[in-house]
């Protein structure tokens, strides 16, 4: 059993320093805190390497780490990073280390508790990916005009989807103004992004058409390191 003033521990798949490959923020230098652990299993998933649990590391190490790169911006990701209990006060750290702090996150979770300030980037789960019913629609309420909702799409029906929940519930279930960045991210392999890129344009959609920059400089390795 943990004593009272054991060090919070994080159990961390891997940290690593690189290219901010995806958000609004995608070309940014940025320090990667990849945390183990996800409750969700969406079908073209290319992070399942999180799942069983990681390295454990307390937070103090984490900011030891982060600090190597000070002028970097972070982002704590995943797996599904809220799902352990330690990372709210590890964003509470490093936005009290004044960092410019990414949480990405699979929608499923409450993000009433994530501190104010951090830039939440919330994934409303498509059909396809067969995790729509685990989302929490809830969250919509929870974001700010400097967040980012974002639809993974891997087929025409996923699209549909997403264009009906922007034109018809968004406008509602979201207070805020403007709205946070809506972003639609093909699955590569599933999706052509020229394909996407033509729905886009042909129906005038206030998004933005995000392809994942670490795998085009990178195209050799999954996560671009
Ligand atoms: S939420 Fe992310 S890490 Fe979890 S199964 Fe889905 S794609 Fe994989």
């Amino acid at each position: 059993m943990a004593a009272a003033d054991d060090p919070p521990i994080i159990k961390v798949s891997e940290l690593f320093y690189s290219i901010q490959g995806e958000s609004i923020r995608a070309g940014q230098p940025c320090v990667f805190i990849r945390l183990s652990g996800c409750n969700l299993r969406c079908r073209y998933c290319d992070s399942q390497y999180t799942f069983p649990d990681g390295e454990s590391r307390s937070i103090s190490a984490i900011m030891a780490y982060a600090a190597h790169y000070p002028d970097a911006i972070v982002e704590v990701t995943g797996g599904e990073p809220l799902c352990q209990a330690n990372t709210i006060p590890l964003l509470r750290e490093l936005k009290k280390a004044g960092r410019t702090i990414l949480l990405e996150t699979n929608g499923s979770l409450d993000l009433a508790p994530v501190p104010e300030g951090v830039i939440k980037i919330m994934d409303l789960k498509c059909p396809d990916s067969g995790m729509t019913d685990k989302m929490r629609f809830a969250n919509l309420q929870h974001l700010t005009p400097d967040d980012e909702l974002k639809f993974v799409l891997t087929s025409r029906r996923d699209y549909e989807w997403a264009v009906d929940i922007i034109r018809r519930q968004l406008p509602e279930a979201i207070n805020t103004r403007p709205l946070p960045a809506l972003l639609f991210s093909p699955v590569p392999t599933k999706l052509e992004p020229a394909t996407l890129a033509a729905w886009i344009l042909e129906d005038q959609l206030p998004i933005r058409l995000q392809l994942q920059l670490h795998k085009i400089i990178w195209p050799q390795t999954e996560r671009g390191v």
